[in-house]
This record gives structure tokens, sequence and C-alpha cells, in this order.
């Protein structure tokens, strides 16, 4: 890879104003992306202002699901569209909370790095910021470093992170940009777009000594001439510096209404860089075609227990949009709560569907129902898809149901099940403290010659992510394979089975993994592919 002098890196900071969900990670993606297509070496990092170390502790009703990257970080989903949009992987140092720039700054008070002095929030904790700022830029690979702070200018929590960007601009001058994202909300009754609270919002940033350098607007009208130069004159920006950024029918679609703002443009002339070539998106461009015109529909069953919050679920969603688009098929997805399927209703509720997918989680909240739409699958041979506690519950279904291991389990669920077809994992065994402790990251996988699996990923070797502390017990493995559920990828290094898949079956397949990380734009996962693929040759 390029070695690019970390002197040289540029800057660029997102900022929110006047309400949160702006989509300031849609925003960021957007933006790298135009960079990217324009020959840029581009990241992008979220700094999160909360105090949980990591979002791995989070229930997804607070904050939306968890994000793995292949070095086992767990992240903000944000982290997710990045990769998505840019088709390159992200890390540990892309995603930054308070808790954890606190948690560096007492260790190492603790190891009397800074003995006699008074530990404060300026200097110590504003540095370690903008070290793990620059730690991106700092290892060579990227020109430009796009750092979305999560909140909102004028919380509390995330004034430290404010003052280092500050500081940043301070020391680097014209190597920083500033993106200040902001509402424009529209009165009815006036018929107008008002400006005022991303006047006062900006007042707030200057407050603290940060100069926006571009506003980008989300409005549900146009934002017209008029109102662009009513913006720049109170808010000190170029005219051309304020962007529309109007809601959008798919987040696929911001990076080329950016384009033609000219956000890219603006960013590059900020940072005095050249505009190199017109950013190529021709693929992209071709993704949104297909993504518009399907010439097929296909309607998939998502059993979860958050179904409530679909961003629980992100990255399996865009997984299916990905694959839709590869088979030029629309997918529908139909939000089931696992904890509302029982045997008197999955009928009525799986009848209609192509394709049934039994998601990942955590406890035994729904999970009987998860159990009762896989048996359903199974027995109607609609395709199946089970992620991480998916596949797990279709191990369980069918010692139950196939084996008759009346009450077999996962230890998670019932410690004492007779079967234990599901066990935590020996190590994990002793592992008491939360964060970051589950088998985690990218693991390699290899792949049984003349399974399915096999023809999904057309290769042996594959490397997935995981999250989980319970595994596929291989005491019962002879019993399962004996009986047509078959592993399908072993770990190599631990023979943990990662992919199980039922012989006599159209296409049921359950991993141990989370194939939906690594589905991007421009690589859609197999997995999700085919089983779209089934699905579409199921419901023909
Ligand atoms: N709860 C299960 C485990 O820890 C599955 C986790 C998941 O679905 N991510 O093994």
């Amino acid at each position: 890879m390029v070695d690019h002098k970390s002197s040289q890196v540029k800057y660029v900071f997102v900022t929110g104003g006047v309400s949160s969900s702006l989509g300031k990670g849609i925003i960021s993606a957007s933006l790298a992306k135009l960079l990217q297509a324009r020959g840029y070496s581009v990241t992008i990092q979220k700094l999160d202002p909360y105090i949980n170390v990591d979002p791995g502790t989070l229930n997804p009703y607070e904050h939306g699901e968890c994000f793995v990257t292949d070095d086992g970080a767990e992240t903000d989903l944000d982290l997710g569209h990045y990769e998505r949009f840019l088709n390159v992987p992200t890390s540990q140092s892309n995603n930054v909370t308070t808790g954890r720039i606190y948690q560096t700054v007492i260790n190492k008070e603790r190891e009397g790095a800074y003995l006699g002095k008074t530990v404060q929030v300026i200097p110590h904790i504003t540095d370690e910021i903008k070290r793990r700022i620059q730690l991106l830029g700092d290892t060579g690979k990227f020109e430009i470093v796009i750092t979305e702070i999560g909140g909102t200018v004028g919380d509390i929590e995330s004034l430290p992170f404010i003052e280092a960007v500050r500081q940043m601009i301070w020391e680097h001058g014209s190597s920083c940009a500033v993106i200040h994202l902001t509402l424009l909300p529209y009165l009815t009754v006036t018929g107008e777009l008002k400006t005022k609270p991303t006047q006062h919002s900006v007042k707030t940033l200057l407050e603290y000594g940060v100069q926006p350098d571009i506003l980008v607007c989300r409005s549900e009208k146009p934002v017209n001439a008029e109102i662009r130069r009513k913006l720049a004159l109170f808010c000190n920006v170029n005219v051309n510096a304020v962007i529309e950024s109007l809601d959008a029918s798919t987040i696929y679609d911001v990076p080329l209404m950016m384009l033609k703002e000219q956000l890219d443009k603006v960013v590059l002339a900020k940072l005095k860089l050249p505009l190199r070539h017109e950013p190529d998106m021709e693929s992209w461009k071709n993704f949104l075609g297909k993504l518009k015109n399907p010439t097929s529909e296909v309607r998939i069953g998502l059993i979860g227990k958050y179904i409530e919050l679909k961003d629980a679920y992100k990255s399996i969603a865009e997984a299916l949009i990905h694959a839709g688009v590869s088979n030029e098929t629309k997918v529908v997805v139909d939000w089931i709560h696992s904890s509302k399927v029982d045997e008197g209703n999955v009928a009525d509720k799986m009848r209609n569907l192509h394709g049934i997918l039994v998601a990942p989680g955590f406890g035994d909240r729904g999970i009987e129902g998860k159990i009762r739409a896989i048996r359903y699958a199974r027995e109607n041979k609609i395709p199946f898809l089970g992620i991480c506690l998916g596949m797990q519950c279709a191990v369980i279904e069918f010692s139950r149901n196939v084996l008759g291991m009346t009450d077999a389990h996962s230890t998670e669920m019932n410690a004492d099940t007779k079967y234990p077809v599901i066990d935590i994992m020996e190590d994990q065994k002793k592992v008491t403290r939360k964060g970051g402790t589950m088998r985690l990251g990218e693991y390699p996988c290899q792949v049984v010659k003349n399974t399915k699996a096999a023809g999904v990923y057309g290769k042996q070797r594959i490397m997935e992510r995981h999250r989980h502390r319970y595994e596929f017990n291989n005491k019962y493995l002879k019993k399962f394979e004996d009986a047509g559920m078959v592993p399908s990828g072993i770990n190599p290094d631990s023979n943990l089975v990662e992919i199980v898949e039922i012989k006599n079956h159209p296409w049921f397949i359950g991993v141990q993994f989370h194939p939906e990380y690594k589905s991007t734009v421009e690589n859609p996962h197999p997995l999700f592919v085919k089983f779209i693929k089934a699905a579409l040759d199921h419901s023909r």
C-alpha cells in the first residue's frame, strides 16, 4: 500500500446541529465515496460521546446494531455504512468513545505517566482525542481522514471532542475542514424553510471556537438560492459551501446527490487538494439502476426479537438489499417478532414467505418462536439462512424434532439441559468481564467440498467475522451427520463447526459467523446472494 506522509494527511470533521438522526454517517460515507471515486484514499472515523468503552455492552434498543470489524472491535453501526460504501475494512481505530478516551488517560495516570501533574480535560483528554484522530493518519494508508463527531453541538458530553477539533484546526490550519450537518425545518403554515435553528447551531459552534467551512442542510424541500445566500451570510461560509441534502428514497442515492451539490469539490478546495479526475461512479450508478428497476420480487421473513427497531438489524437489511440487486430482485422484508410466533400462528405467518432468515441475538426472549419458524422452514422446504443465534436455533430445532432429544438446548438458555447441543466454549468459561471478551472478529473457516456452502463460496478457505460465546457441541456431531444435518464449514485451528446445512433440503444453511458485516455495494456477500437466488427459485 502507498505510504502517505502523515504530515500531509488532511482531516475533515463532520459535526451535527439542531437535531440528531440527520444522517451524519451517511453524509460522511457519501463524501468519502466521492473522494475515493476521484482517486483519494480515505477512511472514516466515528467519535462517540458516551461513556461505555464500546457499544458492545449496549442493548440494540439503545443504539441499534453493534457492528464488528475484522480486528474484532465492537463498534457503532455507522462503521457498517462506511464499509458498505467504501468497500474498505475499518478497524479498532475507526470508532472511539469517551469511555475509551478516559480509560486510556486514567490507566496512564495509574502508571505514573503524568506524575506530579493534575490530570485535566484540557490538555490530557483533548490530547488523547487528537492522538486517536491522528492514529489513522499516521498509518500512512490514507490521504484523507473523515472524523464524524457523534451527538449534536451543544451537548455537554461532546464538548471535549469539539475542543479537540478546535485545537486540530489551530495546529494544522488548511489541512482541516469542518462540515456542519444541520436541519432546515419546513413550516407548513407559512410554506417556508427556516434557517434560524441553523444560525443558532453555528453560533454555538462558534462559541467553542470552531467556524464551519461547509453547511450540509437536511431539508424536505429544495433549498433555493435566497436561503443559501442567507445561510452563507449569517454563518460566514461561501454560498457554494451551503449544500442541500434532501430526503432520499434510499441511502445509496446520497453520494450522487452530494456529487450534484459538489460537496466533494468544495471539500477539496478547502483542503487545497487537486480535483484529480471526475469521480468514477459508474459501478455505483449501475447498482442504483438495478436497485430501482428490479425484474422480480421475493418476500423474506426476518425473525428477530428487536423487530420494533430496524436499526438493530442494519447490516442484515443492507446485505439483503445488495443481494437483491445482484439478483435484480426486489427484496421485501417481512419483519417478524420471534416472541409472537407460536404453534397456532406459525403457518399463517410463514406461508407467504419465499425465504426465512433467523437473526442473531442473546438471551432466551423469543427463542421458542425462532425454533418454531425454523421447523416450518425445514419441513416446508423454504430457503433458510440462520445467523449466529439463528444457526444455533437451527441446531436445537434439529436435535429436538429430528434426533428426538427432547428439550435439547443451548446452555446459554438452559444450563441444565440434558442435551447441550450448543455449549459455551472452553476458554469462555472463565471469562467474567463484559466488553470485548467474546469470540470476536475475523477467523478462518475451511469450507467442506461438495456441500452447498462450497457452491456458495466457490472457494475453500474463507474468513468471516464472529461475535458469540457459544458453539456447536462437537460431542453430538456424528448423530447430526447421520441424520442429515452436516457441518460444511470448520475452523481449521479449533475444529469448531462454523457452518451447518441440511442435505435433503433445497437451501438450508446456518452460520455461526456474521456474513452481513462483510457485504458491500461492490461485493455483495455470496451467502446472501445465493439465499435470495434460492428464495427466487422457490417463489417460482
Ligand atoms: N448468544 C449466542 C452466543 O453468544 C449468539 C450470539 C449472536 O447471535 N451474535 O453464542
